[in-house]
Order: C-alpha cells, then sequence, then structure tokens
C-alpha cells in the first residue's frame, strides 16, 4: 500500500518559496521537501511572551527580551578595539548594546529613536548592563508585542539570510507549513503500548511542539517523544535487517572445523590461546555453520589478538573448500599480516597471495589470475579488494581487519562476491562505545574480546612537558642499550601536510642528534616517501636493523614488533583520544615492560588535558572509547562522520543513551512477539515504515 502525503511535496510548492529560495534551502540546508522542512529543527527558542523590564534584569537573568527605543548610537575605537555602541531606554532604564562586528551594517541600521526589540544575554559591564550582539528586531506599529507561544530559532547561512532566509524567515515557512497539516499527514506510528509506557505524546502534536511550543514543558515533551521515535525507529530497522538475514537469508555451511584448521591448532598453534579467543571463535564456527551468512563485528582491545582469530576462520573455510580475503586498512599492514600469516602457516598447504596498489602489473594479473580460479585460500590486501576486478571462484568469508570507515554499502558490495553471500567478520582496530556499535553497526551480531594474552605486563604512561625532553630521551637511550626498540611519533594534521613534514623532518633531525650512527640506527616513515623507501624502512625496523622508528601516524594500526618497548608521542595534544590508544597499543606486544611517554607543550586546551589524563589512567580500550565519545560528541567520531546510520536528527547518542537501550529492546521485543509487525496494535508502525521502504528494505518482506 502506497499513500501520498502532502509531505512529500517538493519545498518549491510552499507558499513564499518558489523555485530560487528552494534552491538555496535545498543547497544550504538539506531541505528538500516538506518533510525536511518540519525536521529542520529550531536550535533554541526566544521567551516572547515575557517582555523584560529593564529595571528588573539582574544580573543572572541570562537571556531575556526587551522592548524600547534607541536613544543614542557611538563608534568607539579604532582597529581591533573598534567597536559599535547603542543605547537603549525602555522607560524603566537603559540598557547598552554593543557591537564588535558587523559594525557598518547595523550603523545603517539602528539610529536614535529606532525602536527595537531585543533578544539576548545581559551581563554587566563597568556597572552598566550590556548585551553584545544581540538578535534584535526593528518593531513597527502593528507588530504584537507578545505572542502565545515561544519563538523559534532555526540555524541558517549568510547564502540564506542573504535571500531573505533568516531564522525568523524559516519560522515563518515553518508555521505556514503546519497550518496546512493535520493529524493525518503525521499519524501515530508508535505502538499505544510504547505512549503509555514512556507517557509520550502523540506525534503531530509532538512535531508542532518541537517548533511552537507554548511553553518549555511542552517543548521538552516534543523533544522527548521524537527522540524516542527516531531512536526506536532506526533500532527497528536494523533490527529487521537482522531478523531478515537470520531468516530468510541462505549463507553458506561451513559443516566441520575441516583438516587444515585441525592440523594448525594442534601442531602449529604458537600459543595458547585466551579465553575470549576461544569463546569469539565458537560464535564464528556457530555462525558459519548454521546456514545463515555471518554478519559479526568482533571488538577486541588493541593487541588482543584478533589477527589469529581471523586466521583460524580463515583455515575453516579453506578447510570447507572455500576462499578468505581479508582486507587490511593500509598497504603496510596487508604485507605485514602476508609475512606474519606465511610465517605462522609454515608448511601447511595453504595458498596464500596479497595484492596491494604497489603490487606489478603482472604481479596483479598473477595473483587476480590465482583467485578467479580458486587456486588461492587466502588473499590479503587493501581496500581495492572490494573491486569489481577481483573475482573470486568461491568466496566463502572476508574480515576486514581495523576499519572504522567499513559501512553497510561497501559491505554489501561484498556479498555480491559470491551468489551466495560470504561470512563477514569486522574487527574494530580499537573498542568502539556500545552506543556506537549499536547504531553504526546495529545490522551486526556482536563479539567482543575483553582479555589480553597471558603474561603482558601493562604499559606505563606517563606525561612529559616539552622541558624535560633530555630526561626522556636519556630514559630512551637506556631502553635502546637493553636491547629494545623505540617509536617517536609525530602528529599528522591533513591540512597542513607541509607543516607536518617540516615538524617531523626537524623532529628527525633532533633524534639524530640523541642518537648518531653508527651505535644507533634510525628508520624515518612518512606519508611523502615513494612506497618502497617506506617499506624498506619499515622492515628495518621489524627486522631490528634500525633501533628507532621516527614516524608520522602511517604506522598508527596494526604493525606488530614486540621488541619496540617505548612509544613516545611527539604534540600529543594534537593527537584524539583513539588514536593515542591506537599508537600505545604498538608496545607492550612483547615480554618487556613498556613505556608510553606523552610529550606536549605546557598550553592546552581543556580537552587536551583530559586526554592525557584519561591516557595516564588507564590501559582499557573499552573505558577509553566510552571517554572519547564523550568528549568529542558523536559527530566527530573518526570515519563516522559519513556514516548515514548516525545522522540522527535530534538524538544524540552520548547524551541519549539510555533513551537509545530502551529502544533497542522495545524494537527487539517487537521484532520477538510479530516479526511482520501485522498485528492491529502495529498499524501505525507498519505504515510508516512501508511509506518509507526504500530506506527499510521492508518491501521484502511484506
Ligand atoms: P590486535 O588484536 O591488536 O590485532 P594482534 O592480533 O596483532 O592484536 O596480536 C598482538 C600480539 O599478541 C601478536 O604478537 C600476537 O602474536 C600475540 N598474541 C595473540 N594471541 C595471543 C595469545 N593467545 N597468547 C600470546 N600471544 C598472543
Ligand atoms: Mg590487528
Amino acid at each position: 500500500m502506497s499513500f501520498t502525503s502532502i509531505l512529500k511535496n517538493p519545498i518549491e510548492y510552499l507558499k513564499g518559496v518558489g523555485p530560487q529560495r528552494a534552491d538555496l534551502l535545498k543547497k544550504e540546508a538539506g531541505i528538500f521537501t516538506f518533510e525536511d522542512l518540519l525536521n529542520y529543527f529550531p536550535y533554541r527558542h526566544i521567551d516572547r511572551t515575557k517582555v523584560a523590564r529593564i529595571a528588573d534584569i539582574h544580573p543572572d537573568s541570562d537571556y531575556v527580551l526587551v522592548s524600547g527605543k534607541v536613544i543614542s548610537v557611538e563608534e568607539l575605537g579604532e582597529k581591533r578595539s573598534r567597536r559599535f555602541v547603542v543605547s537603549m531606554s525602555d522607560g524603566s532604564g537603559i540598557m547598552e548594546l554593543v557591537w564588535f562586528q558587523g559594525i557598518n551594517w547595523v550603523n545603517k541600521i539602528l539610529h536614535t529613536g529606532t525602536p527595537l526589540r531585543v533578544f539576548g544575554k545581559v551581563g554587566f559591564f563597568m556597572n552598566s548592563l550590556q548585551m553584545a550582539h544581540p538578535e534584535f528586531e526593528i518593531i513597527n506599529t502593528t507588530h504584537t508585542p507578545t505572542r502565545d507561544f515561544l519563538e523559534p530559532v532555526y540555524p541558517s547561512t549568510e547564502k540564506l539570510k542573504a535571500r531573505q532566509l533568516g531564522g525568523r524567515n524559516i519560522a515563518q515557512l515553518t508555521y505556514a507549513l503546519l497550518q496546512l497539516l493535520s493529524e493525518k499527514d503525521l499519524p501515530e506510528n508508535l505502538p499505544l503500548t510504547i505512549l503509555e509506557k514512556y507517557k509520550l505524546k502523540n506525534r503531530f502534536e509532538s512535531y508542532k511542539n518541537i517548533h511552537f511550543p507554548s511553553n518549555q514543558g511542552e517543548w521538552q515533551d516534543a523533544v522527548t517523544r521524537l527522540k524516542y521515535e527516531e531512536l526506536f525507529i532506526s533500532q527497528l530497522r536494523l533490527g529487521l535487517v537482522r531478523f531478515q538475514r537470520n531468516t530468510f537469508s541462505k549463507g553458506l555451511i561451513f559443516e566441520k572445523s575441516g583438516d587444515f584448521l585441525n592440523d594448525f591448532y594442534h601442531h602449529h598453534l604458537p600459543f595458547e590461546l585466551t579465553n575470549a579467543q576461544k569463546r569469539v571463535l565458537k560464535e564464528i564456527r556457530r555462525d558459519m555453520g548454521s546456514g545463515r551468512q555471518m554478519n559479526r563485528l568482533l571488538q577486541g582491545d588493541v593487541g588482543s589478538g584478533k589477527t589469529m582469530v581471523a586466521l583460524l576462520s580463515m583455515l575453516i573455510a579453506a578447510g570447507n573448500g572455500y576462499q578468505s580475503c581479508f582486507m587490511a586498512p593500509t598497504e603496510i599492514l596487508a604485507r605485514q599480516h602476508y609475512d606474519n600469516l606465511k610465517t605462522m602457516l609454515g608448511n601447511l598447504n595453504i595458498e596464500i597471495g596479497i595484492i596491494t596498489g604497489s603490487s606489478s602489473a603482472k604481479e596483479k594479473r598473477e595473483v587476480l589470475a590465482k583467485c578467479a580460479d580458486g587456486i588461492l585460500h587466502i588473499i590479503i590486501g587493501t581496500h581495492a579488494l572490494i573491486e569489481d576486478t577481483v573475482q573470486f571462484k568461491n568466496l566463502g568469508l572476508a574480515i576486514i581487519d581495523e576499519q572504522h570507515r567499513f559501512g553497510v554499502e561497501q559491505r554489501a558490495k561484498l556479498w555480491k562476491k559470491n551468489t551466495v553471500p560470504p561470512h563477514i567478520l569486522v574487527m574494530t582496530a580499537t573498542p568502539i562505545p556500545r552506543t556506537l556499535a549499536l547504531t553504526a553497526y546495529g545490522d551486526l551480531e556482536y563479539s567482543i574480546m575483553d582479555e589480553m594474552p597471558a603474561g603482558r605486563i601493562p604499559i606505563t604512561t606517563v606525561h612529559r612537558m616539552e622541558y624535560r625532553r633530555p630526561d626522556v630521551m636519556g630514559f630512551v637511550r637506556s631502553e635502546i642499550d637493553k636491547g629494545r626498540q623505540v617509536y617517536i611519533i609525530y602528529p599528522l594534521i591533513e591540512e597542513s601536510a607541509k607543516l607536518d613534514f617540516e615538524n617531523l623532518m626537524k623532529g628527525y633531525e633532533d633524534v639524530k642528534a640523541y642518537f648518531p650512527e653508527p651505535k644507533y640506527y634510525i628508520s624515518v616513515v612518512h606519508g611523502r616517501q615513494k612506497k618502497d623507501m617506506k617499506t624498506i624502512n619499515m622492515s628495518r625496523f621489524v627486522e631490528g636493523d634500525t633501533q628507532i622508528m621516527v614516524s608520522t601516524t602511517v604506522i598508527e594500526v596494526g604493525v606488530n614488533v614486540p621488541n619496540a618497548s617505548v612509544m613516545v608521542i611527539e604534540n600529543s595534544e594534537k593527537f584524539g583520544l583513539t588514536q593515542l590508544h591506537q599508537l600505545r597499543g604498538r608496545v607492550g606486544r612483547g615480554s618487556e615492560k613498556s613505556y608510553c611517554i606523552l610529550m606536549s607543550k605546557v598550553k592546552m586546551t581543556p580537552d587536551a588535558k583530559a586526554r592525557i589524563k584519561i591516557m595516564c589512567e588507564t590501559n582499557d580500550g573499552f573505558k577509553i572509547a566510552e571517554k572519547d565519545l564523550e568528549i568529542r560528541g558523536p559527530g566527530d567520531i573518526e570515519g563516522t562522520r559519513q556514516s548515514g546510520e548516525l545522522n540522527f536528527k535530534l538524538a544524540n547518542i552520548v547524551e541519549d543513551r539510555a533513551i537509545l537501550e530502551q529502544a533497542r529492546h522495545d524494537a527487539e521485543n517487537i521484532i520477538k512477539q510479530d516479526n511482520t509487525l501485522s498485528g492491529a496494535a502495529y498499524t501505525g508502525l507498519r505504515m510508516f515504515l512501508q511509506s518509507d521502504g526504500k530506506r527499510t528494505g521492508w518491501s521484502k518482506i511484506s
């Protein structure tokens, strides 16, 4: 059933919009339809239901609305201290309005005698009441002084404002739109049980009240309801995807562990598996034998031994006659996995190949041919493996290592590599917060490795300011003299690649001065090097020919040199938490005590201080991930920016994590009870999902 709603109308159909403004609304605000406008929410409301008297304003009055007249205007100061000061009076007192920017513009508009209404945060400056950069409006006589609802303030841009599409104009459009709508345009989609359980307000009311509430309480209720709806619908969708896949999708059946796994497990395993590794392997084995396609996310802290789990899973695939591909985020890492797996596999009869950007045309041809013929059991590579040129005879398992950036769409590309989609295992580089896992990876099953291999000695992390450099270098020397190796890492900030490079090279010279040849040898790796130089420098360090690795963050993920015991991070205040944790994870991989030294300037932002403090306090990647999300907010988490699954309009997965958990739980219960949502209680929900069928994939089941 399809039902066309006025909400699907293109925005130019709205009175007062027209083609040109519609164009701008599309480009600048992503507003294409009535529905988009309805979902363009105000970031704040102005309480114009009450006008404050200047005489009554006190220092903690915060935001107030004042109505009065300009009594004088004055331009003061020069250059940087130039400012425009307007005195206004409402009969009860006088208040100053100050502008430091946009002076010429305000100067043109405000003159002595101009009647105006201003809104802003008040402060006291030199004993006089002041409002800096207030929102203001010139009041003409026909204007009603107060309203019976709170006025919404919408985000706008310079370009929009130039076309009379400032926040206030958007409010007018939204107001007009709401007049056109009735309950049937926004029918209730949440089941009654849920509305009652959380005392949520009705959908149509909530849309009205999020824009034009009569008071703060109404607005809060509207937000609560719409946030819940947003999270619930997304969790229901993800839950339905999981359900459909578990029920309807066919998966390759790997019946046995197979000879490869058994042989390797009993004769070549270099160490006893941790309990976590064993448990996860069982989960994977069960998935791959179930007749359904595996789609699993493996979360493990840095160094928890994910590679071994990957290898054992690929051996199961091989033992059942299927090929595997193993995808790494960088070439260096792909190469290292290849070397590592080759060594571990020894004389086992497993054919393994690698394909990267630096493979020669001939090598590529050969590997691709072997892959297509089914000769290769395992192929390792970068992203390039998802390209269409890479064909398999019978791909049974795809493993994506250390990726944050691998979204649903890319995974879907992998599915097409075989007529029956291969099993998929996504391994994270560092743990991600549960809320992110539920949203960005909410369509996946979920395994956790929360245990480190035995015998690891916890890494000691310290913070050192710049002036302690001589001590730090002295410590580095003593570790090298004990036979250890050391990383010294410089930040890489894309915007200023040139500066980063100079910074790194200067650092390299400094390090060389402390550690001269021939007693010491240094590897240097950075983004501007030719690939083979990178590889040579890298492998010299891996082989132990150089004691020090000076590098940008290109070595960030995955690199494994167990003999390295010190990680010095320069300008550590410039790194994000996950990145610091990931970098730290390069040491502490062997049997020796390891150290991470976070160098920084004395002056740091509060966020940077907080990050460094957390790093010094804990080695637990799961804890760090939660803190990271708290500090940075969800919009900023590495690699998730483009992730459509996280584009919530209202909800914030950090602040609203309790709602998210509830919504997840409710969605699961509903799917358990009625997985086609055909019960009368779910009519509204079903209709809603059907009208939005494309996004849900819902059409497939009904
Ligand atoms: P990550 O989970 O960060 O990818 P790796 O797979 O690179 O970690 O493993 C880190 C190190 O721990 C490697 O040197 C690996 O050989 C070793 N390792 C993995 N599992 C075990 C284990 N069960 N016992 C001892 N060492 C292990
Ligand atoms: Mg790894």
